[in-house]
Parts: structure tokens; C-alpha cells; sequence
């Protein structure tokens, strides 16, 4: 048996293990940092594959920590998305704020499992804190509930869930969790917007409804729901004799930041008694901003709510949450363990495994508890406030420019957009050749570690997407990236008629 110590305890030599190695681990993470002024360093797949070929076996006999961390940080650390670089700003993939960096180091330390009381006794109560405020935060009432989770997908397969067994319990009388599917099982629907996260499909595939049961309704030209396409669709499925349960709405989509009419769709699903669900992964945090909370007017209707806060809320991934405006419902997910303390419940010790997909589950709520109690409502306000701006200045910006075409007004941080080439080469069919560029463009500025930019398409056309979550982003940074574009696509077009 070895002697080195492997766990943190009371003895001294372990807290000086303990000691070294967060800072071994801290050193580590500030020089790979500082080392860069780019948010990657343009290791193409192929050279890190390589990398790691050298670096591939399990040891039989360990060697020291330190050894450990410097081939990870020159493997690894050296080739990741800086995700606090203000032009690595391709994804909903935030800059993680300091406090939840130092709650993690809390939170793997004392390694708390928020199923059971017993394994998590403060800790318990530090969650159901949060999901008091984040209830109030969103409207919802003293009969409200929610959990967190690991992010958008598995509170979205939640909300899909409950409203599925609901809808089945109120309908056909009949316990989903004991029976399975009902035989209308097949002809369940959950309508969603063409601009829906694809997690919604993903989760109605999981819970046997199949994709066939998402019916995707139009969006207008800001790339809402389209409220007339809704009740079109909704008429024409009564008319096959098909039966819609669900109406999930998106607060944020993940493209265009593009919010769907949640009071009009509350009014709809009321009309045709569907379980509406609210996608707000991104869209969410808003609800911290005095300027733009209005733009969620609404959700405080919403049946069930996704939030994710490794998103807007700059928490380390994973943290997510799951809300309920009625906590009953959370008994079509309910099971019984033995060993989780069954009799608890009739002494009022919470055991939070009730509301949740997971058993073992991360105390993840005290990255985001920590947060605000260190920086606060007024400032988190003031961060999204400034990047919605930012995105606002950068639409402009796009604008000015000839070879930019804007393809929708930011509606929060996202801005999609396409480099417009100034010439076409004979051989070449227009499109075809505007979506390589654009295509090229991309991993150009990754390749020189210039910026990482996202790709996406627009009515089937390659374009390029910046998602400005960073508050340190300014709008020379942008500005630089718009130089840079023009130079590349200038480039292109040489080497190509040459
Ligand atoms: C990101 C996102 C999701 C998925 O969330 P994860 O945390 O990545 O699982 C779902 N819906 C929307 C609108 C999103 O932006």
C-alpha cells in the first residue's frame, strides 16, 4: 500500500498534498492563460490526434502530480477554446465568473450527492433556497417546485415527461410509469418551432413518442413561432384525429436569441388544454436584466420552465434547473428506493431524489449561490445588459460594410450573419460558392487562432454566428474580426482567379 496520502483528512501531511496540488492545479491554469493572447492555439484535429498518440497508456505504477499536470497543461490546457478570450465567441459556452470557479474546488472537495438528506444535510437546504428565489425570480407561486439539473437537455426531457404522463393520466386514465404507453400513444403531438432546440425531438424519441410526435410550427421573420401557422396546425391535427398535449415555446432560441409570444401561446394552450413549456436554456437570464425582463413577459404562466445557467448565468458547466408552477406534478416521476430513506418524508427531511432523473447528483447549486451573493442582482443585470448592447452595436457595424449581410435583429446576444462575396467565379453556382466561403472563413479565424466563430445555416445557406456572452468583448474586438473577415474573403477571391 502506498504512503502517499490520496484523500484530504485531518492528518498534516495530507493537507499539504491537498495544498500543493490545488496550487500546482492553479499555476497551471494561470500560466496556460497568459501565455496565450489567442482563444486557440489552431491545432487542426489531425495534429492534436497526433499529440495523443504519444500520450495514450494507462500506467501501471503512478508517478508524481506534477509530472501529471504539466503534460496536461501543455496537452490539453494549451489546446482548449479560451472560453474568458473576448473573441472566442462561437457557442452558448460562457466565461465561467471566479466565485463558481472557487465553489467548484468546494463543491468536488466535499463531494455532497443531493439525492439523499444524508449525504447532503446543508447542502439540501442551500438548493431549496435557490429554487425558492429562482421561483420568485420567474413569477411562479408558493405551489411552485423545481430541482437543478445537469443543463437545457435534461430539463427539457423533464418537461416533456410530466406533460406526457399528465396529459396520458387526464385523458386516458391511465399510470404511464406503471403501464407504459397507452394504445393512443402514437398518436400523442407536441408542437415546438421550427427554431426549437433539437433536444425537444431527442427527448420525445427517448420517452417512445418517437420524432413523429413533433410537429414543427412555422416561424415568422424574426423567427418566432408564428402564432397563425400554431392555430393552423393545431386545426389540421384535430382534423387527422391526432391528439397535441404540449405546446413548448422558446425563450431564447439558440441561433437567433428569437423569443416566442409566450402570453399568446399561454391563451392558445388554455384554448386547446396543452401543457405549455418554456425553453428559456438561454433566454432565462433576462430575468435578471430591468431593461429586458419584459421581453419574458409571460412565463410565469408557463406550466414548466428550462433554465440553464452555464449559460448566460457564466456558471461552470453543468448547472441547469428544472421548474414546476405545480410541485404536485412532480408525482409522475416519483419512485421508491428503500435505502433513499422512504420514511423521511413523513418527518419532513427532504430528500431531493424525488425530483430528479439522477440519483448521485452534483451540489451544483452552490456555484450559482455563491455567484450572487458575491456579485450580486444589480451587477448580473448590468453584464447582460451591456452584451445585448454590444450585439446591437455589432449588428450596426455589419451593416456598414458591403460584403456583411445581417440576417435578423439581435434580439439578445446572438447575431447571425453571412460574408456576401463581391464576385463569383464562372464555374461556379452562387450559392455554392458563398457557402464555402463562408465555411472558410470560419476555420480560418480558428486555424490563426483569430477568433472561434460558430457556423450555422439559414434556409439551407451557410452562415456565420457570433453568441457575445463575454461582458469583457468590446466592440473594437468585433470590429477586428470584421477586419479580418474582409481580408480573408479578399484573399479567397484572388487565389481563386489567379
Ligand atoms: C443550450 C440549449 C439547450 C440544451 O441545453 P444543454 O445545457 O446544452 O443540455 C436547450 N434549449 C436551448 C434553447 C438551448 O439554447
Amino acid at each position: 500500500m502506498r504512503t502517499e496520502p490520496l484523500f484530504l483528512t485531518r492528518k498534516s501531511e495530507s493537507e499539504k498534498k491537498f495544498r500543493d496540488s490545488v496550487r500546482m492545479a492553479q499555476e497551471a491554469i494561470i500560466r496556460s492563460f497568459s501565455s496565450l493572447d489567442k482563444p486557440y492555439s489552431g491545432l487542426s484535429p489531425e495534429q492534436i490526434s497526433e499529440l495523443w498518440r504519444e500520450n495514450n497508456t494507462v500506467p501501471e505504477y503512478g508517478q508524481s502530480l506534477e509530472a501529471v499536470i504539466e503534460r496536461v497543461a501543455s496537452n490539453v490546457l494549451s489546446h482548449s477554446a479560451v472560453v474568458t478570450h473576448p473573441t472566442c465567441i462561437a457557442h452558448l459556452h460562457c466565461p465561467p465568473f471566479i466565485a463558481a470557479i472557487a465553489a467548484e474546488l468546494l463543491i468536488a472537495a466535499t463531494n455532497q450527492s443531493m439525492d439523499s438528506w444524508d449525504q447532503s444535510m446543508a447542502a439540501t437546504f442551500v438548493e431549496e433556497q435557490l429554487i425558492r428565489w429562482l421561483c420568485e425570480l420567474f413569477g411562479y407561486t408558493e405551489s411552485s417546485d423545481g430541482v437543478f439539473t445537469s443543463g437545457g437537455t435534461q430539463s427539457n426531457l423533464m418537461g416533456l415527461l410530466l406533460a406526457r404522463d399528465a396529459a396520458i393520466a387526464h385523458r386516458f386514465n391511465w399510470n404511464v410509469q406503471q403501464q407504459g404507453l397507452p394504445p393512443e400513444g402514437g398518436k400523442l403531438r407536441i408542437l415546438c418551432s421550427e427554431a426549437a432546440h433539437f433536444s425537444i425531438a431527442q427527448s420525445a424519441a427517448l420517452l417512445g413518442l418517437g420524432q413523429q410526435a413533433v410537429v414543427a410550427v412555422k416561424t415568422d421573420e424574426t423567427y418566432r413561432m408564428c402564432t397563425v401557422d400554431l392555430e393552423r396546425t393545431l386545426d389540421s391535427l384535430k382534423d387527422q384525429g391526432l391528439i397535441p398535449f404540449l405546446l413548448v415555446a422558446t425563450a431564447g432560441t439558440t441561433d437567433y436569441g428569437s423569443i416566442d409570444p409566450l402570453l399568446s401561446l399561454r391563451a392558445i394552450a388554455d384554448t386547446r388544454q396543452l401543457w405549455l413549456h418554456v425553453d428559456a436554456a438561454y433566454g432565462g437570464a433576462l430575468m435578471l436584466s430591468k431593461q429586458h425582463q419584459s421581453k419574458l413577459a409571460g412565463i410565469e404562466l408557463a406550466d414548466s420552465i428550462t433554465v440553464d445557467f452555464h449559460k448566460l448565468f457564466y456558471q461552470p458547466i453543468s448547472c441547469g434547473a428544472f421548474m414546476l408552477k405545480e410541485r404536485h406534478n412532480f408525482r409522475w416521476m416519483k419512485l421508491h428506493a428503500d435505502y433513499l430513506n422512504p420514511h423521511d418524508e413523513a418527518e419532513h427531511i427532504p430528500n431531493l431524489v424525488g425530483k430528479s432523473l439522477q440519483t448521485t447528483r452534483r451540489f451544483d447549486s452552490l456555484k450559482l449561490y455563491m455567484s450572487l451573493q458575491h456579485i450580486g442582482t444589480n451587477v448580473f443585470g448590468e453584464i447582460i445588459d451591456y452584451t445585448i448592447e454590444l450585439s446591437e452595436q455589432f449588428a450596426r457595424r455589419l451593416e456598414e460594410h458591403q460584403q456583411f449581410e445581417l440576417l435578423h435583429e439581435p434580439e439578445i446576444n446572438a447575431v447571425v450573419f453571412r460574408y456576401v462575396p463581391s464576385y463569383i467565379p464562372d464555374h461556379y453556382d452562387a450559392d455554392t460558392w458563398s457557402d464555402e466561403l463562408n465555411a472558410y472563413l470560419r476555420e480560418e479565424l480558428l486555424g490563426q487562432g483569430v477568433a472561434v466563430l460558430a457556423r450555422t445555416r439559414n434556409k439551407g445557406r451557410a452562415c456565420l454566428k457570433v453568441t457575445l456572452l463575454n461582458p469583457e468583448t468590446t466592440i473594437a474586438d468585433l470590429q477586428f474580426i470584421i477586419d479580418q473577415i474582409i481580408t480573408i474573403g479578399r484573399q479567397y477571391h484572388l487565389e481563386e482567379v489567379r
